[in-house]
């Protein structure tokens, strides 16, 4: 017969894997790419043993386990990133979409009604996840998505196109702002900037540091906040009257955020947890 079993693949390709990954991740990175290169689902993959895996699958499957073990994140070897219930696009341009930036949306989803006809502002978008996720709940929203990366803008809008929303992508400097968007009323401004400082590098994995882009993690250790100075600068005159400002932050910053959004004059704010007790997002708005 031609080809190889799925059963027989996945224990060779797992046992390659296990020499660096402990044996259950292993197994999962094996169901990842089966999942994300081919469309197997997991379901297939364990009701089906003796699907056939023909030559050229088995060819990517090798490169695919080759790429792993030098410590290349998964996610961009299939190109794939799973956000909430969304597929995502990514390359090495953008930032892979961490779980505690989608538990930031579903929080900012509660805050509002679905029908709401808000403008939003993602800014240092990336992937665009945040901005997708937005747009595709609230229905009647404007969303405008900045980066100052026009390589990550492409995949941002292939992922807006991809996942059916509706999101307008413009590239600008937060720092030194250009667009015509931000001297134009806003009702909810959202954020992931970089924001690990320079000096915590050396406590980063290996996979982070060697793989993701840079210009969207680090910020130089005397001004780790320098993002969300400039975004509280342009939100202050642009916000209306019942606006809110969300922030996801460094888990050791949560003070320091605070005593930004006094400084700035945002004085109703509130630092929350994300799933793993850090404190990671800042929520400030203005009504009473
Ligand atoms: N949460 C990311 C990390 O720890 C950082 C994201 C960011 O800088 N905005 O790698």
């Amino acid at each position: 017969m031609i080809g190889f079993s799925l059963q027989k693949t996945k224990r060779h390709f797992t046992e390659e894997l296990s020499v660096k990954f402990p044996q259950r991740e292993a197994e999962q990175l094996m169901r990842i790419l089966l999942e994300d290169l081919f469309g197997i689902d997991l379901k297939r993959q364990l009701m089906e043993p003796n699907l056939r895996i023909d030559e050229f699958q088995y060819a990517q499957l090798k490169a695919a386990v080759e790429r792993l073990l030098a410590g290349e994140p998964v996610q961009y070897v299939t190109g794939m990133a799973r956000f909430g219930d969304l597929l995502i696009k990514v390359s090495p341009s953008v930032l892979i979409p961490r779980p505690e930036t989608d538990e930031l949306v579903q929080k900012i989803c509660t805050t509002l009604p679905k029908e709401a006809s808000i403008r939003i502002w993602d800014i240092g978008t990336g992937s665009g996840c945040i901005a997708i996720a937005l747009a595709k709940h609230f229905v009647n929203a404007e969303v405008y998505a900045f980066d100052v990366s026009e390589a990550a803008l492409e995949v941002a809008r292939e992922n807006a196109e991809r996942n059916n929303a509706k999101v307008q992508f413009i590239c600008d400097d937060v720092l030194h702002p250009k667009s015509e968007i931000f001297i134009q009323p806003v009702d909810l401004v959202v954020s992931n900037p970089p924001y690990v400082c320079d000096g915590e590098r050396t406590a980063m994995e290996a996979n982070v540091l060697d793989w993701e882009p840079e210009t969207a993690l680090f910020v130089p250790d005397d001004d780790p906040l320098r993002f969300y100075r400039q975004i509280f600068a342009l939100a202050k005159k642009q916000l209306n009257s019942d606006g809110q400002v969300w922030f996801e932050i460094n888990e050791r910053m949560g003070v320091g955020m605070l005593e930004l959004c006094h400084e700035m004059g945002f004085s109703k704010a509130e630092v929350l947890e994300d799933f793993a007790g850090k404190t990671r997002f800042v929520k400030t708005w203005t009504a009473e």
